[in-house]
């Protein structure tokens, strides 16, 4: 009875599998949750890199000094413990101190303001949003966001065929789902639950690279307090409030765990 119950169960979860493959779907790392995934990563990585190829011949990128080697030492630490070396890890600073912003392209590549690094009070808080970010395209949610504006735009056969073959369409929703097209900056307006995703698994990874992942909450704090004074893009993307702070401290015991085995103290 045991034995057929536990055949009845794996059978169905082959048969869920199998369907979750055959409709689109993906389940997201370290949180399990399901997601409408129309693209490959491959497909994904090339949508990045076009979207890349317009952010880089719009903003000034700072090509070396003590900031660049900071984030990429950090993004190479974090990117390193995820063991997730399939993806197409860059890290790029952009010299505009009046932008308090970071984002992610799908694929890996990860840019930050020297706004946002100057308002960054530690190591650390840098580490955070880094961390944040490499949620995002862990999580692929890039992908997903394509996958969501393409399908509702055209449903999801026609979504797949026109992501096929790469054609103006899907390279259009792209720009709309990596808010290139928007007025100010880059919005990337991900949902609410894909923002918690990336906080969970920014927290995580930043605590097995060895950064406190306590400077998650003291960062999103001083955010508030700035977001009193002066709205900036980061929030108008990074909603920052009590609920995500509240969120981030129901796993900080979990992350604390990651942070003393990685030797932080
Ligand atoms: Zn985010």
């Amino acid at each position: 009875m045991q034995i057929r119950s536990m055949i009845t169960r794996y059978g169905c979860l082959v048969a869920l599998a199998l369907l979750l493959v055959a409709a689109g779907c993906a389940v997201a790392p370290y949180t399990g949750r399901s997601q409408l995934m129309l693209v490959s990563p491959q497909q994904e990585l090339a949508l990045g890199n076009q979207a890349a190829e317009q952010v880089l011949q719009k903003e000034r990128v700072v090509r070396a000094g003590p900031q660049v080697e900071e984030v990429k030492a950090i993004g190479r630490r974090i990117a390193t413990v995820t063991g997730r070396q399939d993806f197409d890890w860059q890290f790029f600073v952009v010299d505009d101190s009046e932008t308090v912003n970071a984002f992610a392209l799908p694929g890996g590549k990860v840019f930050v303001y020297t706004g946002l690094l100057q308002a960054a009070r530690s190591r650390d808080e840098v580490a955070a949003v880094i961390a944040h970010e490499i949620g995002h395209v862990l999580a692929r949610h890039g992908g997903e966001r394509v996958s969501n504006v393409l399908a509702a735009q055209m449903g999801q056969q026609a979504a797949m065929a026109a992501l096929g073959d790469m054609s103006p369409t899907a390279t259009q929703a792209a720009n709309v789902a990596f808010g290139l097209g928007a007025q100010y900056g880059y919005i990337l307006p991900f949902s609410r639950k894909q923002e918690y995703e990336a906080d969970y698994i920014g927290l995580i990874t930043m605590a097995q690279a060895g950064y406190d992942p306590r400077a998650a909450v003291s960062f999103w704090q001083t955010m508030m307090q700035r977001g009193k004074a002066k709205p900036s893009e980061y929030l108008s993307t990074h909603p920052s409030d009590q609920n995500r702070i509240a969120e981030l401290q129901r796993f900080m015991p979990e992350a604390m765990q990651y942070y003393y085995r990685a030797g932080g103290r």
